[in-house]
């Protein structure tokens, strides 16, 4: 795509844009801006201009689009604006990777909810399928686990019943093979990945909540299972990323 295509392709989007704003109920302002890096979209605080900068790949998935505008959403429902601003002061990077994927997948399943956005959701869970065919490598991944958390809760528990049979192949297979790298790759071992596995489960049954203590709790509690820091740098980083 050349510069001048992503630039018009970004301005059809802003009718998409303030169409999806509205069904999530989401009165800020938004600037659209295009990135030229696949995989780059984001949404930033433009804190002293009173707005949001929502940055978008034109071919990303459409639903990393919404996904963004979905972190805004979360923000609001729950009253806490760390849902969808990233922190300012000093973070332990691996820590903030973990709180964000699963703050992701909260994002993802809040939105998944409403009936014109999920049909956006299976379509990018089939581009995580499609790319992943010969197999999953998590070999050059920084921090593959999270992201196993990030797609055992939305492969497992959003799906509607229709789509968790005809796709239930495909969901176990990626998990498996995705378990089986994480443990070859001495990322965990089977008690560990059996202990996650709880505490993920023990999320979804609160996935419906507004209450943003809950799910800090539920993030907290994941970080200390996994064991990668102790739990006071866990609970001060925890602190510091939603300043409460
Ligand atoms: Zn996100």
């Amino acid at each position: 795509m050349t510069n001048i295509e992503i630039i018009s392709k970004i301005k059809d989007l802003n009718g998409f844009v303030n169409k999806y704003k509205k069904l999530l109920s989401i009165k800020e302002d938004i600037e659209l801006r295009s990135s030229t890096q696949p995989g780059d979209t984001s949404i930033v605080c433009d804190c002293n201009n009173k707005k949001w900068i929502l940055i978008y790949f034109p071919d990303d998935p459409i639903f990393l689009l919404i996904h963004e505008l979905g972190h805004l959403h979360l923000a609001m429902i729950t009253k806490c604006v760390y849902f969808a601003k990233q922190p300012n002061s000093n973070i332990n990077r691996g820590i903030f990777q973990f709180v964000n994927t699963i703050v992701d997948a909260i994002v993802n399943y809040k939105i998944s909810r409403f009936d014109k956005i999920y049909p956006f959701f299976i379509n990018y869970i089939e581009t995580v399928f499609n790319a992943t065919k010969g197999g999953i490598n998590i070999v050059n991944m920084p921090f593959p686990l999270s992201h196993y958390i990030d797609y055992y809760l939305e492969l497992k528990f959003y799906f509607k019943k229709s789509e968790l049979e005809s796709l239930k192949p495909k969901i176990e297979r990626f998990l498996k093979d995705y378990e089986n790298q994480l443990i070859l790759n001495r990322i965990l071992d089977g008690k560990k990945l059996s202990l996650i596995k709880d505490s993920l489960e023990k999320l979804s049954e609160y996935l419906d909540s507004a209450e943003s203590s809950t799910f800090i709790y539920c993030i907290t509690k994941i970080l200390k299972i996994i064991k990668m820091w102790s739990n006071g740098l866990i609970n001060k980083n925890i602190k510091n990323i939603f300043q409460k």
